[in-house]
């Protein structure tokens, strides 16, 4: 047996190749057991016959199908078409399970937090209020405080609940035909007071025939609410941010467009990621989370859109997404 080949056969990931002609002329030892099968019962059969039956034919059916459930382990198949078809098979059973377990944490602390944290919320309104008797200027100073820290944990909260909802297949969608111009100039008006704190100007242009569309106009609002958020916390002091809103024979794009920190090149990648934030911002004295983008991108994809962004550091940025239009 050459050195290549004693290497093939003893891998510790499981590998298939079709040569050019499409015929299944290598299967090693751990393939085998992935796939509950002998290599006899499959070798020298080519991919129309091996998509027909056996254990193969889920992942031959449907190249896109990256996972496949086998005798109670989570395989997951690469595909690498290169002169021939090269399989690559690897348990993720135990990854998935970590995976799993995590979210199931994160899901019962953020459900936890919530009665609390919301309480305190109550209970310091009520405060500011004067619910309780009259409270003075520094009193209310501080309490002004407290409750804006809270509110932050309130959103911190909810967007932990939302990821677990995500990443367990709960987050409902309701899709109604919505008209995004109204969706956007309602949010324009929520951040009217926040952007004129950082004195920035947030202007919104809307051009072509058709704005609606068909989406769940509550997930909708909270890309946008993200998306805005960012650019008026990532702008300078006197910035501004341009929404816009055009449509074309397929799909409707939003831009927002704002003149602030922008993201550097070399973390532009990670944008999309859990938890991600950049150096940049982390010098400012901005907060965040780092999930705002990540719940954008999982709405986006649910809605059958994308989601993406232009930025230059220290001149701005500007984030695109795009939704398929309502059929007539
Ligand atoms: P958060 O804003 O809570 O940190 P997000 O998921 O909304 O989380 O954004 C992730 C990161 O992407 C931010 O921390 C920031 O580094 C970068 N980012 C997002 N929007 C902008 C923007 N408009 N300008 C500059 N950086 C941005």
């Amino acid at each position: 047996m050459t050195k290549e080949k004693n290497i093939i056969t003893n891998f510790i990931d499981g590998i298939l190749f079709l040569d050019e002609k499409e015929e299944l002329v290598l299967v090693n030892k751990k393939a085998e057991k992935f796939l509950n099968t002998s290599k006899k019962n499959i070798l020298g059969k080519n991919l129309e016959e091996l998509k027909k039956t056996g254990p193969l034919k889920e992942m031959l059916t449907n190249f896109s199908k990256k996972e496949v459930t086998i005798n109670g382990k989570t395989i997951e198949a690469s595909f690498i078409n290169k002169k021939g078809l090269l399989i690559i098979l690897r348990d993720i059973t135990k990854e998935k399970m970590v995976k799993q377990m995590r979210n199931e944490f994160v899901s019962i602390v953020a459900h936890q937090l919530r009665t609390p944290i919301s309480s305190i919320k109550w209970t310091l309104k009520m405060f500011l209020e004067e619910s309780f008797g009259k409270i003075n200027k520094e009193q209310e100073k501080y309490l002004e405080k407290v409750y804006t820290v809270n509110e932050k944990m309130v959103e911190l909260i909810n967007d932990l609940l939302n990821i677990s909802r995500i990443e367990e297949g709960r987050y409902v969608y309701k899709p109604t035909a919505t008209n995004l111009a109204s969706l956007i100039e309602e949010n324009i008006k929520q951040f009217k007071e926040k952007a004129k704190e950082k004195e920035i100007n947030i202007s919104f242009k809307k051009e072509g025939s058709c704005l609606e569309a068909v989406v769940d106009p509550e997930k909708i609002k909270l890309v946008l609410q993200n998306l805005i958020d960012n650019a008026i916390k990532y702008n300078d002091k006197g910035g501004s941010i341009l929404i816009k809103l055009t449509s074309d024979k397929k799909n409707l794009t939003v831009s927002v467009k704002d003149t602030g920190l922008g993201i550097p090149k070399e973390q532009q990648k990670k944008i999309f990621s859990k938890f991600f934030r950049a150096k940049n911002v982390m010098k400012s004295d901005s907060e965040g989370s780092g999930l705002g983008l990540y719940i954008n991108k999982e709405i986006i994809k649910a809605h059958k859109g994308k989601i993406w962004f232009q930025s230059v550091e220290n001149k701005g940025t500007t984030f695109f997404f795009s939704l398929p239009l309502a059929k007539k």
